[in-house]
């Protein structure tokens, strides 16, 4: 188990609705990191899930601090690193292949764009590109692979550009700054642009069964918990309407694995692979795979 201080701060408002009462939705904790304890909490009036308290901005840094991180890091050789990133190049294409649908060519700034490989291949397919990320690490690595990567949203302000497309790839979850983010986005995409964020499903037979095991809670860096509901009210907030979703089904077997190695399941791969498949054949009525893609348009 690794030391992180625990510096939390104080119980927080609703981040969508900014009531401030809310009650205990689960108990869990750290799982992945520090083994930390952690609640999510339930907006009473609008029904969003939070993470609260939190640590503090700068202490969140220190809950990344994981060689397990993948998507901070590039090299890691175990069995699952390999599997995930062979499943990482197929699901790099989908999502060009999702976008295509709406915009069939132009410019594409890349929130939380981690080692930098969505832009590469987006670049290679003759996108114009940028990205965003703050962790350093990863940012270097990102930048060696050629690419215009900035350490922070804010400095989106000093670049004079707007964008055809606006990427979150699971991110949206983690920024402290919820509302200064959506502020960027709404003046940084182009009047027909279109917004795709990817997001863990609370709503998924996986989150459901597993519950305070679900790896996709990843508290405390998922500070906050969508679903449809929720993600839809947070970006009609903005002016945005929903377009469109779509599956992310490989999440489900990820999640799931994960999930039973929390459980502590010696199984957990096959028994996590058997969960994963179950979990998206429900989806297939449900709709409600362990992870979506939202596109949004601003409202015509
Ligand atoms: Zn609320």
């Amino acid at each position: 188990m690794f030391h992180v201080e625990l510096k939390l701060i104080s119980k927080i408002n609703c981040p969508l609705c900014q009531s401030s009462k809310c009650s205990v939705f689960l108990e869990t904790k750290d799982y992945f990191f520090s083994g930390k304890p952690f609640d999510i909490h339930e907006c009473n009036d609008c029904g969003f899930l939070f993470t609260n308290p939190r640590p503090i901005d700068d202490a969140l840094q220190d809950y990344y601090k994981s060689e397990k991180y993948l998507s901070h890091t590039d090299s890691n050789d175990s069995i699952f690193s390999i599997l995930y990133r062979s499943v990482k190049q197929y699901t790099l294409r989908k999502k060009l292949n999702i976008i295509k649908r709406f915009v069939r060519s132009g410019s594409l700034l890349d929130i939380g764009c981690g080692t930098g490989d969505f832009m590469a291949l987006a670049k290679e397919k003759h996108w114009i590109v940028r990205g965003v990320e703050q962790n350093e690490n990863a940012r270097m690595l990102a930048q060696k692979k050629n690419l215009e990567i900035l350490s922070s949203v804010d400095q989106l302000d000093s670049v004079n550009e707007r964008y055809d497309v606006i990427t979150l790839w699971h991110v949206l979850e983690h920024l402290p700054d919820l509302h200064s983010t959506m502020k960027i986005i709404s003046q940084k995409i182009k009047e027909d642009g279109i917004l795709l964020i990817a997001l863990p499903n609370h709503n998924s037979w996986d989150a459901r069964h597993y519950e305070k095991y679900w790896a996709a809670y990843d508290l405390p860096r998922h500070l906050y918990h969508f679903n449809r509901k929720t993600i839809t009210a947070l970006l009609s907030s903005y002016g945005f309407e929903l377009k469109s979703t779509f599956p992310m089904i490989f999440d489900a077997f990820y999640v799931s694995i994960l999930s039973e190695q929390y459980r502590g399941n010696k199984l957990a791969f096959p028994i996590g692979a058997l969960k994963g498949l179950w979990s998206n054949s429900q989806a297939w009525k449900s709709k409600e795979y362990s992870s979506l893609i939202f596109v949004f348009q601003r409202n015509s």
